[in-house]
């Protein structure tokens, strides 16, 4: 069976790739080894799917080269995939900071997705597992448990490792590194992070507090929500810095984002000197972790009592309180992988390898990660539609 095109992946880069070549009368074939397509689409935004950003930009993303995602972020759109969206009759809405949703379900994009492959003529095997890839005068040979398939291009489009049981794999490192493509180190990112040791043990009770932080490391500020967990802390000021955040890095976590310090606390010594420190911080921070913060750290007296160095002290610690993260929950729970494979070697118009005439890599395999919000689905989108128009 020979196809102009086979997509490895059928996830959102592997069909939206399939459904453009398919438009432009390519003959495509997508392999999918899960049972079903486009499972991480499912499961993503809470099943409402942030598909997309409207600020998408290439300051949204992390790479070894930060210019190489410019060129398909550019040539398709967040507005080219709202369209789309929109053809299709699925309502959205903005939630926050640009982040599009779904006001039903992420099924919906799954069904328009697969309503433009049948369009496009695109043949989608899954629960197909591909045993082994080579290349010949023709293209690809792939030999498959379903028996051999050809194919002028090839598109590997197989993801990252985040979410094993979802279908992740390694394959698509294992194919580049095949056919000689570098591949830069992978790590889980957009994860939630670990503490260990007195770091966890005081804090690990108050699992399901959550308040509004900014998180910073050297480089890098976040401002959003904290989550603390029973294993550390998580929320999307964490995601967010988590892929940002080297192990051993200190990080700090400003506590009480939308409050002029020391002004406020010294306001509160002035108007309220009798009242305890513990009291106060409880109307601006969640009342368990005031209370501890006061028991581990600060103490808690009248307001009168505290002289104002030590105010400034306070004050201090909660713009930058120090967390020292043992690690990150890998990739169990990390919504990307950072690294993948080096842009270096691929055509940033068209996401084609310069090493081997007619192989792509697309979507989250390659070295390109967009932050939390729904960048992640549009680095994917315009990927897939890159190597779709070339392949
Ligand atoms: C829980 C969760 C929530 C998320 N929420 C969002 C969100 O709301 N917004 C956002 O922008 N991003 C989100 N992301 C990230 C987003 O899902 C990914 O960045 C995006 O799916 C990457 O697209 P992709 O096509 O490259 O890879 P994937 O969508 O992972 O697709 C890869 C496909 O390849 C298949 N595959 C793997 N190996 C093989 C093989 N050997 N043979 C055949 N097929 C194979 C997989 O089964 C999969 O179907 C979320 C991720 C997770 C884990």
């Amino acid at each position: 069976m020979h196809y102009d095109l086979i997509v490895i992946g059928g996830g959102a880069a592997g069909l939206m790739c399939a459904i453009e070549a398919g438009k432009r009368g390519r003959r495509v074939l997508v392999i999918e080894h899960a049972n079903r397509v486009g499972k991480k689409i499912l499961m993503s935004g809470g099943g409402r799917c942030n598909f997309t950003n409207l600020h998408a930009a290439p300051e949204n993303y992390l790479s070894a080269n930060p210019h190489f995602c410019k060129s398909a972020l550019a040539r398709y759109t967040q507005w080219d995939f709202i369209a789309m969206v929109e053809r299709h009759g699925i309502a959205w809405h903005e939630k926050e900071l640009g982040q599009l949703f779904c006001d039903e379900s992420s099924k919906q994009i799954v069904k328009m997705l697969l309503d433009e492959c049948a369009e496009a003529a695109v043949q989608i095997d899954t629960g197909c597992t591909i045993e082994q890839v080579r290349r010949d005068d023709q293209g690809f040979s792939l030999d498959t448990a379903r028996g051999t398939r050809n194919s002028t291009a090839l598109v590997v489009a197989s993801g990252g490792l985040s979410i094993p049981t979802m279908g992740a794999s390694g394959f698509g490192y294992q194919l580049a590194r095949q056919f000689g493509h570098r591949v830069l180190p992978t790590r889980a990112a957009l994860a939630p992070l670990t503490l260990s040791g007195k770091h966890l043990d005081d804090y690990a009770d108050l699992s399901g507090v959550a308040l509004p932080v900014i998180a910073s490391t050297a480089e890098k500020s976040f401002r959003g929500g904290l989550l603390l967990t029973h294993r550390g802390i998580s929320g999307p000021a964490i995601l967010q810095i988590s892929s940002y955040w080297q192990p051993g890095e200190p990080l700090h976590l400003d506590l009480l984002p939308d409050h002029e310090l020391p002004e406020w606390l010294q306001a509160q010594q002035r108007e309220r000197p009798s009242a305890e420190l513990k009291t106060v911080l409880s109307e601006a921070l969640p009342k368990r972790l005031a209370q501890r913060l006061c028991e581990l750290r600060f103490g808690n007296r009248p307001m009168r009592q505290y002289r104002p160095g030590e105010l400034n002290e306070i004050a201090a610690q909660l713009r930058a309180w120090p967390i020292v993260a043992s690690g990150t929950e890998g990739y169990r729970t990390a919504e990307v992988t950072l690294g993948g494979v080096d842009t270096a070697e691929l055509s940033s118009t068209t996401m084609e390898s310069r090493k081997v005439p007619g192989l792509y890599f697309v979507g989250e395999v390659v070295d390109v990660t967009g932050q939390l919000g729904g960048f992640n689905f549009q680095w994917a989108w315009a990927s897939g539609h890159a190597a779709g128009q070339a392949a």
